[in-house]
């Protein structure tokens, strides 16, 4: 199957001011991240708030430029195009957000906010711009007739179909969804899950998710990239990582969403708060929070490795794959296998 989008080692460095007299701070946010996507796939980007998913998205979405690394999309070198060229790119790739309420213009009717990305884009007329318009609708659902209503008209699940239109009319490649249904009720967000998962299918889009519900991402994804202070923990199959995940984190994650990961497994709670990333913990970037972590972990950073057909960080992988997690007692550390 094509590749629709290759991403190799991106970074993202911000400089954070401290003060006249001060050298800036540097924030990683993103920190050396690799995946391919082919064409009706789906890759889901999940982790805690400020683990750097969002900023990933904004640079596959060709909203920030990587600080670092390669991002070829569709075929085209994306860091290394022009800004004059980037236009092409920007139409293979859209943008599906979290909140439907704030991401309609509310002044504008539909037909207008649907039509806007061919006015800038295409030199289609007026007539086939209304065309394409309803058409749009109708694959997401919703009746043509709608063109001519306001957003304030309709639900939050049917504003999320509006979004998803828009997002379709330049008929892109990639969809980048933000937390495309974590505003929604819950009932509504089946209904959003599996019309993205029917477009997919008819259109052969290849679709970057970023979620923190891993029963969303057992829902629509294919792989799943699990990623912690702007760095990959462990990165698969969703079978497989959802079956018996080998990276304390992952685990700790499944095991906080009732009903996604395996029966019977050991429960790791997540002690703390996510740690700053303008001071990360040395070695493993985990290590503050693992409830396995011993002194090589602190020393020492695990490097990325393929375990069990999926990449894996952290040192002691192949004995938990071998003999599973220890018992977690309390907040003492466990004692490791092996
Ligand atoms: Fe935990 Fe150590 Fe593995 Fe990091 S390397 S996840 S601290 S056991």
């Amino acid at each position: 199957m094509t590749v629709v989008v290759e991403a190799k080692n991106l970074r993202q460095v911000y400089k954070i001011r401290r003060g006249m007299f001060r050298e800036p701070a540097q924030l990683q946010a993103v920190g050396g991240i690799s995946f391919s996507i082919e064409e009706g796939r789906t890759l889901a980007v999940v982790g805690e708030s400020g683990c750097g998913k969002s900023t990933l998205a904004r640079m596959v979405a060709l909203i920030e430029k990587p600080t670092a690394g390669e991002l070829v999309l569709d075929g085209t070198d994306a860091v290394a195009t022009p800004p004059q060229e980037k236009r092409r790119l920007r139409q293979a790739v859209q943008l599906v957000f979290q909140n439907p309420y704030a991401s309609l213009n509310p002044r504008k009717k539909i037909s207008a906010v649907l039509e806007d990305p061919l006015k800038i884009n295409t030199r289609m007329n007026a007539a086939e711009r209304s065309e394409r318009c309803r058409a749009v609708l109708a694959q997401v659902g919703l009746r043509p007739e709608y063109a001519g209503r306001y957003p304030h008209m309709f639900s939050g699940g049917q504003r999320q179909r509006i979004a998803i239109a828009r997002a379709l009319m330049l008929n892109p490649k990639l969809l980048v969804a933000d937390e495309p249904v974590s505003a929604l009720d819950v009932s509504i967000q089946a209904q959003v899950l599996n019309l993205l998962a029917d477009l997919q299918d008819e259109f052969k889009l290849a679709y970057l998710l970023i979620s923190h519900d891993l029963a969303v991402v057992r829902h629509i994804a294919h792989e799943v990239l699990v990623m912690y202070l702007g760095h990959v923990m462990e990165q698969g199959p969703k079978a497989k990582l959802f079956a018996r995940p080998l990276h304390p984190y992952t685990q700790a994650l499944l095991a906080s969403t009732p009903g996604v990961g395996p029966r019977n497994v050991q429960r790791i709670v997540l002690r703390g708060e996510l740690p700053s990333p303008l001071a990360p913990p040395s070695g493993c970037v985990f290590s503050s929070r693992c409830p396995y972590a011993v002194e090589r972990c602190r020393a020492e950073r695990p490097l990325p490795r393929e375990v069990d057909e999926r990449i894996v960080a952290c040192h002691f992988a192949e004995q938990f794959l071998a003999a599973g997690f220890p018992e977690v007692r309390g907040t003492d550390n466990a004692s490791l296998p092996g």
